[in-house]
Protein backbone atom coordinates (compact mmCIF):
# COMPACT_ATOMS: atom_id res chain seq x y z
CA UNK A 1 0.00 0.00 0.00
CA UNK A 2 0.96 3.76 -0.78
CA UNK A 3 2.42 6.27 2.37
CA UNK A 4 -0.60 8.09 0.80
CA UNK A 5 -3.27 5.41 1.77
CA UNK A 6 -2.49 4.61 4.65
CA UNK A 7 -1.74 8.05 5.59
CA UNK A 8 -5.74 8.86 4.99
CA UNK A 9 -5.98 4.74 6.63
CA UNK A 10 -4.83 6.35 9.90
CA UNK A 11 -6.60 9.66 9.49
CA UNK A 12 -9.80 7.80 9.05
CA UNK A 13 -8.87 5.68 12.72
CA UNK A 14 -8.00 9.18 14.46
CA UNK A 15 -11.49 10.72 13.49
CA UNK A 16 -14.14 7.71 13.33
CA UNK A 17 -15.10 6.24 15.90
CA UNK A 18 -13.92 2.97 16.36
CA UNK A 19 -17.08 0.43 15.26
CA UNK A 20 -15.69 -1.73 12.30
CA UNK A 21 -12.50 -3.38 11.95
CA UNK A 22 -12.00 -2.08 8.17
CA UNK A 23 -10.32 -3.36 5.14
CA UNK A 24 -7.38 -1.65 4.72
CA UNK A 25 -8.62 0.17 1.15
CA UNK A 26 -9.95 3.56 0.70
CA UNK A 27 -12.40 3.32 -2.70
CA UNK A 28 -12.45 6.27 -4.46
CA UNK A 29 -15.21 5.32 -7.64
CA UNK A 30 -16.81 2.49 -9.45
CA UNK A 31 -17.81 1.97 -12.83
CA UNK A 32 -20.44 -1.00 -14.01
CA UNK A 33 -19.53 -3.65 -11.29
CA UNK A 34 -15.74 -2.54 -10.80
CA UNK A 35 -14.51 -0.52 -7.78
CA UNK A 36 -11.18 1.14 -7.71
CA UNK A 37 -9.34 2.52 -4.56
CA UNK A 38 -7.18 6.28 -4.84
CA UNK A 39 -4.49 4.02 -6.54
CA UNK A 40 -6.50 3.69 -9.50
CA UNK A 41 -6.26 -0.09 -8.54
CA UNK A 42 -9.54 -2.47 -9.99
CA UNK A 43 -11.73 -4.55 -7.50
CA UNK A 44 -14.22 -6.72 -8.73
CA UNK A 45 -17.26 -5.80 -6.86
CA UNK A 46 -19.33 -8.78 -5.12
CA UNK A 47 -20.57 -6.97 -2.32
CA UNK A 48 -21.96 -3.82 -4.01
CA UNK A 49 -21.79 -2.39 -0.91
CA UNK A 50 -24.06 -5.10 0.96
CA UNK A 51 -26.43 -6.00 -1.64
CA UNK A 52 -27.37 -1.93 -2.13
CA UNK A 53 -26.13 -1.26 -5.58
CA UNK A 54 -27.96 -3.12 -7.46
CA UNK A 55 -27.91 -1.74 -10.68
CA UNK A 56 -24.10 -1.52 -10.62
CA UNK A 57 -21.96 2.26 -10.65
CA UNK A 58 -22.18 5.61 -12.99
CA UNK A 59 -25.13 4.05 -14.04
CA UNK A 60 -26.17 6.76 -16.60
CA UNK A 61 -29.81 7.35 -16.52
CA UNK A 62 -29.88 7.03 -12.47
CA UNK A 63 -27.50 9.54 -12.06
CA UNK A 64 -29.21 12.04 -14.13
CA UNK A 65 -32.18 11.69 -12.46
CA UNK A 66 -31.09 12.61 -8.91
CA UNK A 67 -28.79 15.42 -10.82
CA UNK A 68 -32.52 16.76 -12.18
CA UNK A 69 -33.45 16.05 -8.57
CA UNK A 70 -30.92 17.67 -7.00
CA UNK A 71 -31.63 21.10 -9.15
CA UNK A 72 -35.26 20.82 -8.77
CA UNK A 73 -35.52 20.63 -4.75
CA UNK A 74 -33.72 18.02 -2.26
CA UNK A 75 -35.89 17.80 0.38
CA UNK A 76 -39.48 19.40 1.51
CA UNK A 77 -41.35 18.15 4.57
CA UNK A 78 -43.95 15.29 5.45
CA UNK A 79 -46.30 17.96 6.14
CA UNK A 80 -46.46 18.51 2.34
CA UNK A 81 -46.76 16.37 -0.21
CA UNK A 82 -44.08 16.12 -3.34
CA UNK A 83 -44.45 14.09 -6.62
CA UNK A 84 -41.14 12.08 -6.29
CA UNK A 85 -42.75 10.26 -3.12
CA UNK A 86 -45.87 10.00 -4.88
CA UNK A 87 -44.86 8.39 -7.48
CA UNK A 88 -42.17 5.90 -5.86
CA UNK A 89 -45.12 5.10 -3.34
CA UNK A 90 -47.71 3.81 -6.53
CA UNK A 91 -44.18 2.04 -7.61
CA UNK A 92 -43.64 0.61 -4.83
CA UNK A 93 -47.24 -0.91 -4.39
CA UNK A 94 -47.14 -2.02 -7.96
CA UNK A 95 -43.60 -4.29 -7.05
CA UNK A 96 -45.02 -5.44 -3.84
CA UNK A 97 -48.77 -5.69 -3.88
CA UNK A 98 -48.77 -4.26 -0.26
CA UNK A 99 -51.10 -1.06 -0.16
CA UNK A 100 -49.64 1.58 1.73
CA UNK A 101 -46.46 2.66 2.24
CA UNK A 102 -43.88 4.89 4.80
CA UNK A 103 -40.63 5.61 3.86
CA UNK A 104 -37.76 6.01 5.97
CA UNK A 105 -34.11 6.59 5.85
CA UNK A 106 -32.62 3.12 6.59
CA UNK A 107 -33.50 -0.09 7.14
CA UNK A 108 -33.20 -0.46 10.83
CA UNK A 109 -35.91 2.51 10.61
CA UNK A 110 -38.54 0.37 8.91
CA UNK A 111 -37.94 -2.46 11.12
CA UNK A 112 -39.04 0.23 13.94
CA UNK A 113 -41.97 1.39 12.36
CA UNK A 114 -42.63 -2.31 11.69
CA UNK A 115 -42.71 -3.34 15.04
CA UNK A 116 -44.45 0.06 15.96
CA UNK A 117 -47.20 -0.76 13.68
CA UNK A 118 -47.87 -4.44 15.12
CA UNK A 119 -47.67 -2.94 18.42
CA UNK A 120 -50.49 -0.38 17.46
CA UNK A 121 -52.73 -2.87 15.84
CA UNK A 122 -52.69 -5.11 18.74
CA UNK A 123 -53.63 -2.16 21.12
CA UNK A 124 -56.56 -1.03 18.70
CA UNK A 125 -57.77 -4.34 19.27
CA UNK A 126 -57.69 -5.28 22.71
CA UNK A 127 -56.81 -1.80 24.87
CA UNK A 128 -53.43 -3.50 26.35
CA UNK A 129 -50.16 -2.62 26.14
CA UNK A 130 -47.35 -5.63 26.86
CA UNK A 131 -48.00 -7.53 23.06
CA UNK A 132 -45.55 -10.26 22.53
CA UNK A 133 -43.35 -10.72 19.12
CA UNK A 134 -41.73 -13.89 17.62
CA UNK A 135 -37.95 -13.19 16.11
CA UNK A 136 -35.95 -15.64 14.80
CA UNK A 137 -32.51 -16.95 16.10
CA UNK A 138 -29.98 -15.68 13.78
CA UNK A 139 -31.83 -12.76 12.55
CA UNK A 140 -30.34 -9.47 11.64
CA UNK A 141 -32.88 -6.26 11.87
CA UNK A 142 -30.43 -3.56 12.51
CA UNK A 143 -29.00 -1.81 15.08
CA UNK A 144 -31.64 0.74 16.93
CA UNK A 145 -32.92 -0.07 19.73
CA UNK A 146 -35.83 -1.51 18.71
CA UNK A 147 -34.23 -3.36 15.62
CA UNK A 148 -31.83 -4.86 17.80
CA UNK A 149 -34.17 -6.08 20.29
CA UNK A 150 -35.89 -8.15 17.25
CA UNK A 151 -32.27 -9.34 16.62
CA UNK A 152 -31.19 -13.14 17.35
CA UNK A 153 -27.77 -12.43 18.02
CA UNK A 154 -27.27 -12.39 21.44
CA UNK A 155 -23.27 -10.82 21.29
CA UNK A 156 -25.21 -7.83 19.40
CA UNK A 157 -27.31 -7.02 22.28
CA UNK A 158 -25.51 -7.95 25.19
CA UNK A 159 -24.14 -4.51 25.95
CA UNK A 160 -27.53 -2.84 25.48
CA UNK A 161 -29.66 -4.26 28.01
CA UNK A 162 -32.47 -3.74 28.60
CA UNK A 163 -33.51 -4.63 25.56
CA UNK A 164 -37.42 -3.51 24.09
CA UNK A 165 -39.69 -6.18 26.14
CA UNK A 166 -41.67 -9.26 25.36
CA UNK A 167 -39.80 -10.46 22.18
CA UNK A 168 -39.24 -14.33 21.89
CA UNK A 169 -37.02 -15.99 19.90
CA UNK A 170 -38.10 -18.78 18.12
CA UNK A 171 -35.91 -21.22 15.24
CA UNK A 172 -36.68 -19.95 11.21
CA UNK A 173 -37.69 -23.65 9.39
CA UNK A 174 -38.97 -25.10 12.48
CA UNK A 175 -42.57 -24.46 13.04
CA UNK A 176 -43.42 -25.96 16.25
CA UNK A 177 -41.00 -23.64 17.64
CA UNK A 178 -43.39 -20.44 16.74
CA UNK A 179 -46.46 -22.42 17.39
CA UNK A 180 -45.27 -23.08 21.09
CA UNK A 181 -44.66 -19.44 21.71
CA UNK A 182 -47.75 -18.19 20.52
CA UNK A 183 -50.26 -16.58 23.68
CA UNK A 184 -53.00 -14.25 23.58
CA UNK A 185 -50.19 -11.32 23.30
CA UNK A 186 -48.49 -12.46 20.67
CA UNK A 187 -48.86 -9.04 18.16
CA UNK A 188 -46.29 -10.09 14.89
CA UNK A 189 -44.20 -12.99 13.51
CA UNK A 190 -41.28 -11.43 12.23
CA UNK A 191 -38.26 -13.52 9.92
CA UNK A 192 -36.31 -12.32 6.78
CA UNK A 193 -37.42 -14.33 4.10
CA UNK A 194 -33.91 -15.17 3.30
CA UNK A 195 -31.60 -15.04 6.41
CA UNK A 196 -28.83 -12.47 5.14
CA UNK A 197 -26.04 -11.32 7.92
CA UNK A 198 -27.21 -14.51 9.91
CA UNK A 199 -25.80 -17.14 7.32
CA UNK A 200 -27.87 -17.04 4.32
CA UNK A 201 -30.62 -19.35 5.17
CA UNK A 202 -33.56 -19.50 2.97
CA UNK A 203 -36.91 -19.59 4.58
CA UNK A 204 -38.74 -22.97 3.36
CA UNK A 205 -42.10 -22.75 1.58
CA UNK A 206 -43.60 -25.14 4.36
CA UNK A 207 -42.45 -23.10 6.70
CA UNK A 208 -43.74 -19.45 4.93
CA UNK A 209 -47.16 -21.30 4.50
CA UNK A 210 -47.85 -22.42 8.11
CA UNK A 211 -46.89 -19.41 9.62
CA UNK A 212 -49.52 -17.10 7.60
CA UNK A 213 -52.32 -19.70 7.88
CA UNK A 214 -51.51 -19.74 11.79
CA UNK A 215 -51.21 -15.52 12.32
CA UNK A 216 -54.49 -15.48 9.94
CA UNK A 217 -56.30 -17.85 12.44
CA UNK A 218 -54.86 -16.15 15.71
CA UNK A 219 -55.29 -12.38 13.62
CA UNK A 220 -51.47 -12.21 14.40
CA UNK A 221 -49.57 -9.65 11.92
CA UNK A 222 -46.58 -11.70 9.61
CA UNK A 223 -44.04 -8.96 8.98
CA UNK A 224 -41.16 -10.14 6.86
CA UNK A 225 -37.42 -8.19 6.29
CA UNK A 226 -36.63 -7.86 2.98
CA UNK A 227 -34.11 -5.24 3.25
CA UNK A 228 -31.54 -7.69 2.10
CA UNK A 229 -33.14 -10.35 -0.14
CA UNK A 230 -35.67 -8.15 -1.76
CA UNK A 231 -35.32 -5.75 -4.32
CA UNK A 232 -35.26 -8.69 -7.05
CA UNK A 233 -32.11 -10.85 -5.11
CA UNK A 234 -33.52 -13.66 -5.02
CA UNK A 235 -34.93 -13.49 -8.86
CA UNK A 236 -38.89 -12.34 -7.78
CA UNK A 237 -39.32 -8.58 -6.98
CA UNK A 238 -39.85 -9.54 -2.70
CA UNK A 239 -38.35 -13.14 -1.78
CA UNK A 240 -41.97 -13.96 -0.84
CA UNK A 241 -43.20 -13.62 -4.08
CA UNK A 242 -42.05 -17.09 -4.53
CA UNK A 243 -43.96 -18.45 -1.93
CA UNK A 244 -47.74 -17.71 -2.60
CA UNK A 245 -48.19 -16.13 0.66
CA UNK A 246 -48.17 -12.54 1.44
CA UNK A 247 -47.45 -10.81 4.59
CA UNK A 248 -48.99 -7.99 6.52
CA UNK A 249 -46.30 -6.05 6.70
CA UNK A 250 -43.06 -6.09 4.76
CA UNK A 251 -39.50 -3.43 5.24
CA UNK A 252 -37.61 -2.68 2.20
CA UNK A 253 -34.11 -0.71 2.06
CA UNK A 254 -30.83 -1.34 1.49
CA UNK A 255 -31.32 -1.80 -3.05
CA UNK A 256 -34.29 0.04 -2.88
CA UNK A 257 -32.56 3.53 -3.30
CA UNK A 258 -28.94 2.04 -4.42
CA UNK A 259 -27.34 3.97 -2.55
CA UNK A 260 -29.26 6.81 -1.87
CA UNK A 261 -30.22 6.46 1.94
CA UNK A 262 -33.79 5.34 1.56
CA UNK A 263 -35.92 1.78 3.23
CA UNK A 264 -39.73 1.71 3.55
CA UNK A 265 -42.43 -0.31 5.67
CA UNK A 266 -45.44 -1.03 3.43
CA UNK A 267 -48.65 -3.01 4.42
CA UNK A 268 -51.87 -4.05 3.52
CA UNK A 269 -54.83 -1.86 3.86
CA UNK A 270 -56.62 -3.39 6.43
CA UNK A 271 -53.48 -3.47 8.65
CA UNK A 272 -52.91 0.77 7.43
CA UNK A 273 -56.77 0.93 8.55
CA UNK A 274 -56.29 -0.63 11.63
CA UNK A 275 -53.01 0.51 13.06
CA UNK A 276 -50.59 3.95 12.53
CA UNK A 277 -52.73 7.40 12.33
CA UNK A 278 -52.02 10.71 12.26
CA UNK A 279 -49.65 11.81 14.97
CA UNK A 280 -48.60 7.89 15.52
CA UNK A 281 -45.28 8.31 13.40
CA UNK A 282 -42.88 10.47 11.68
CA UNK A 283 -39.47 11.29 10.19
CA UNK A 284 -37.91 14.51 8.71
CA UNK A 285 -35.96 13.07 6.16
CA UNK A 286 -37.84 9.96 5.31
CA UNK A 287 -39.29 9.80 1.90
CA UNK A 288 -37.61 13.39 0.54
CA UNK A 289 -38.05 14.20 -2.84
CA UNK A 290 -34.18 12.98 -3.15
CA UNK A 291 -34.82 9.67 -2.10
CA UNK A 292 -37.63 9.24 -3.81
CA UNK A 293 -36.66 10.03 -7.19
CA UNK A 294 -33.96 7.17 -6.43
CA UNK A 295 -36.69 5.16 -5.76
CA UNK A 296 -38.61 6.03 -8.81
CA UNK A 297 -35.74 5.17 -11.30
CA UNK A 298 -34.63 2.26 -9.55
CA UNK A 299 -37.73 0.85 -10.02
CA UNK A 300 -37.89 1.67 -13.65
CA UNK A 301 -34.53 0.93 -14.45
CA UNK A 302 -35.38 -2.66 -12.70
CA UNK A 303 -38.25 -3.44 -15.23
CA UNK A 304 -36.46 -1.42 -18.61
CA UNK A 305 -33.28 -3.60 -17.54
CA UNK A 306 -35.21 -6.82 -16.88
CA UNK A 307 -33.22 -6.95 -14.07
CA UNK A 308 -35.11 -9.88 -12.73
CA UNK A 309 -34.01 -12.26 -16.04
CA UNK A 310 -30.86 -11.63 -15.38
CA UNK A 311 -30.82 -12.39 -11.18
CA UNK A 312 -32.49 -15.61 -12.39
CA UNK A 313 -29.80 -16.87 -15.32
CA UNK A 314 -27.14 -15.29 -13.08
CA UNK A 315 -27.97 -16.19 -10.06
CA UNK A 316 -28.39 -20.07 -11.55
CA UNK A 317 -25.05 -19.83 -13.25
CA UNK A 318 -23.38 -18.76 -9.46
CA UNK A 319 -25.18 -21.66 -8.00
CA UNK A 320 -23.54 -23.97 -10.47
CA UNK A 321 -19.36 -22.65 -9.84
CA UNK A 322 -20.60 -22.48 -6.05
CA UNK A 323 -21.19 -26.05 -6.02
CA UNK A 324 -17.87 -26.88 -8.18
CA UNK A 325 -15.98 -25.53 -4.99
CA UNK A 326 -17.83 -27.04 -2.89
CA UNK A 327 -16.64 -30.72 -4.75
CA UNK A 328 -13.09 -29.19 -5.17
CA UNK A 329 -12.31 -28.32 -1.82
CA UNK A 330 -12.38 -30.24 1.83
CA UNK A 331 -12.57 -26.97 3.79
CA UNK A 332 -15.59 -25.86 1.45
CA UNK A 333 -18.98 -27.57 3.28
CA UNK A 334 -21.83 -26.29 1.57
CA UNK A 335 -23.79 -23.76 -0.27
CA UNK A 336 -26.88 -21.93 0.44
CA UNK A 337 -28.39 -19.02 -0.93
CA UNK A 338 -31.77 -18.28 -3.75
CA UNK A 339 -30.39 -16.22 -6.69
CA UNK A 340 -27.84 -13.56 -6.37
CA UNK A 341 -28.06 -13.74 -2.36
CA UNK A 342 -25.45 -16.99 -2.04
CA UNK A 343 -23.06 -18.24 0.59
CA UNK A 344 -20.39 -20.37 1.05
CA UNK A 345 -19.56 -22.44 4.58
CA UNK A 346 -15.74 -23.32 5.60
CA UNK A 347 -15.12 -25.01 7.99
CA UNK A 348 -13.06 -22.15 9.18
CA UNK A 349 -13.26 -18.22 9.73
CA UNK A 350 -12.94 -16.89 5.98
CA UNK A 351 -10.78 -13.40 7.20
CA UNK A 352 -8.00 -14.79 5.99
CA UNK A 353 -9.65 -16.32 2.18
CA UNK A 354 -11.48 -12.33 2.06
CA UNK A 355 -8.00 -10.19 2.59
CA UNK A 356 -6.19 -12.43 0.15
CA UNK A 357 -8.98 -11.72 -2.64
CA UNK A 358 -9.03 -8.21 -2.07
CA UNK A 359 -5.06 -8.20 -2.61
CA UNK A 360 -6.11 -9.31 -5.45
CA UNK A 361 -8.78 -7.53 -6.98
CA UNK A 362 -11.88 -8.76 -5.97
CA UNK A 363 -14.38 -7.85 -2.84
CA UNK A 364 -15.98 -10.24 -1.49
CA UNK A 365 -17.75 -10.12 2.74
CA UNK A 366 -18.40 -12.66 4.99
CA UNK A 367 -21.99 -13.65 6.93
CA UNK A 368 -20.58 -14.68 10.61
CA UNK A 369 -17.02 -15.83 10.48
CA UNK A 370 -17.02 -18.95 8.55
CA UNK A 371 -19.09 -18.60 5.56
CA UNK A 372 -18.49 -16.20 2.53
CA UNK A 373 -21.31 -14.00 1.23
CA UNK A 374 -22.02 -13.11 -2.61
CA UNK A 375 -24.07 -9.96 -2.90
CA UNK A 376 -23.44 -8.73 -6.22
CA UNK A 377 -24.79 -6.09 -8.42
CA UNK A 378 -27.56 -7.67 -9.55
CA UNK A 379 -26.58 -6.85 -13.56
CA UNK A 380 -23.42 -9.35 -13.15
CA UNK A 381 -23.22 -11.51 -16.25
CA UNK A 382 -21.61 -14.91 -16.20
CA UNK A 383 -18.31 -13.59 -16.88
CA UNK A 384 -17.77 -11.68 -13.88
CA UNK A 385 -19.29 -15.13 -12.07
CA UNK A 386 -15.94 -16.77 -14.02
CA UNK A 387 -13.79 -14.01 -13.09
CA UNK A 388 -14.45 -14.15 -9.66
CA UNK A 389 -14.33 -17.91 -9.30
CA UNK A 390 -11.19 -17.85 -10.50
CA UNK A 391 -9.48 -15.56 -8.60
CA UNK A 392 -11.20 -17.36 -5.29
CA UNK A 393 -10.14 -20.75 -6.29
CA UNK A 394 -6.78 -19.44 -6.41
CA UNK A 395 -6.99 -17.76 -2.86
CA UNK A 396 -8.65 -20.52 -1.08
CA UNK A 397 -5.88 -22.76 -2.86
CA UNK A 398 -3.03 -20.32 -1.69
CA UNK A 399 -4.24 -20.33 1.93
CA UNK A 400 -5.03 -24.19 2.31
CA UNK A 401 -1.27 -24.66 0.73
CA UNK A 402 -0.23 -22.36 3.77
CA UNK A 403 -1.97 -24.54 6.33
CA UNK A 404 0.16 -27.58 5.26
C1 LIG B 1 -29.06 -4.37 6.56
C2 LIG B 1 -30.27 -4.93 7.19
C3 LIG B 1 -31.04 -4.20 8.11
C4 LIG B 1 -30.62 -2.84 8.63
O1 LIG B 1 -30.59 -1.88 7.63
P1 LIG B 1 -29.80 -0.49 7.89
O2 LIG B 1 -30.09 0.32 6.67
O3 LIG B 1 -28.36 -0.85 8.05
O4 LIG B 1 -30.35 0.11 9.12
C5 LIG B 1 -32.21 -4.77 8.59
N1 LIG B 1 -32.60 -5.98 8.19
C6 LIG B 1 -31.90 -6.71 7.31
C7 LIG B 1 -32.40 -8.05 6.88
C8 LIG B 1 -30.70 -6.22 6.79
O5 LIG B 1 -29.98 -6.97 5.94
Amino acid sequence: MSTTMQTYIDEAEKALLHTYNRYQVVFDKGEGVYLYDIEGKKYLDFVSGIAVFALGYQKKEYNDALKAQIDKIIHTSNYYYNLPAIEAAKKLKEISGMDRVFFTNSGAEAVEGAIKTARKYAYLKDGTTDHEIIAMNHSFHGRTMGALSVTGNAHYREAFAPMIGHIQFADLNDFDSVASLVTDKTCAILFETVQGEGGIYPATKDFMRRVRALCDERDILMILDEIQCGMGRTGTMYAWQRFGVKPDVMTTAKALGCGVPVGAFLMTEKVGAHSLAAGDHGTTYGGNPLACAAVCKVIELFEKENVLDNVNKTGAYLENRLDELVREFACVKQRRGVGLLQGIVFDRPVGEIIKRAMDEGLVLINAGTDIIRFVPPLIIKEEHVDEMIDILRRCIREAEGERQ
